[in-house]
């Protein structure tokens, strides 16, 4: 026996306090709910605007390039070539149009910003919250048209409008009641 455990007594004196303050904590702990989840045994309940990844609707794009102008990563790819399409009258002019042949999005270096999303005027891209898309080779984290097309089928439906909203401009537009010819007013 040392001199200090003779100054203190036997250190196992304070050990039953201290076992027992575990067990208690142990026991309020395991009556708690848990915040985890049992991924992937259970998939999260994640909100339906979530950014998981990024969709494209080919039919909408028109190959502008103002999405991969405006991405601040240069990670999306677009080209593109154009293509005559004849007049549908007689006497009309040929039109130009631009046929989309390649748009893949590196989600290697995307950083989620969404500020694609927000500038496409045509509509064209879309987030899902589809996260599932983990790849051992970086390489395959670049997404070919297909494939961003292929998400589409994952976008959740766009929010219900609030019921207290102001009547949408085109809709307004196309109520209104045709205006009478000039002198045939009653
Ligand atoms: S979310 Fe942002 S970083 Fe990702 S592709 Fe779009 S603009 Fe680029
Ligand atoms: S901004 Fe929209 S329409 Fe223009 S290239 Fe990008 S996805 Fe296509």
């Amino acid at each position: 026996m040392n001199d200090e455990t003779k100054r203190n007594g036997p250190t196992n004196k304070g050990l039953l306090p201290g076992i027992l303050k575990g067990l208690a904590t142990t026991a309020k702990t395991a009556t708690r709910t848990t915040h985890t989840h049992e991924y992937p045994d259970v998939a999260p309940d994640l909100p339906p605007r979530s950014r998981g990844v990024i969709a494209l609707l080919e039919e909408n794009c028109t190959s502008c390039m103002l999405c991969a102008r405006e991405c601040p990563d240069w990670c999306i790819y677009i080209d593109s070539h154009k293509e005559t399409v004849p007049a549908t009258t007689e006497g009309g002019r040929d039109r130009q149009r631009n046929v989309l042949d390649n748009f893949s999005i590196d989600f290697s270096l995307c950083m989620y910003c969404g500020i694609c999303i927000e500038v496409c005027p045509f509509d064209a891209l879309f987030w899902s919250p589809q996260f599932e898309y983990a790849e051992t080779d970086i390489r395959d984290l670049l997404h070919d048209k297909e494939r961003l097309g292929g998400w589409m089928e994952t976008v959740p439906p766009p929010p219900a409008l609030d019921e207290r909203a102001a009547e949408p401009a085109e809709v307004a537009a196309a109520n209104k009641p045709a205006r009478m010819p000039r002198g045939r007013a009653t």
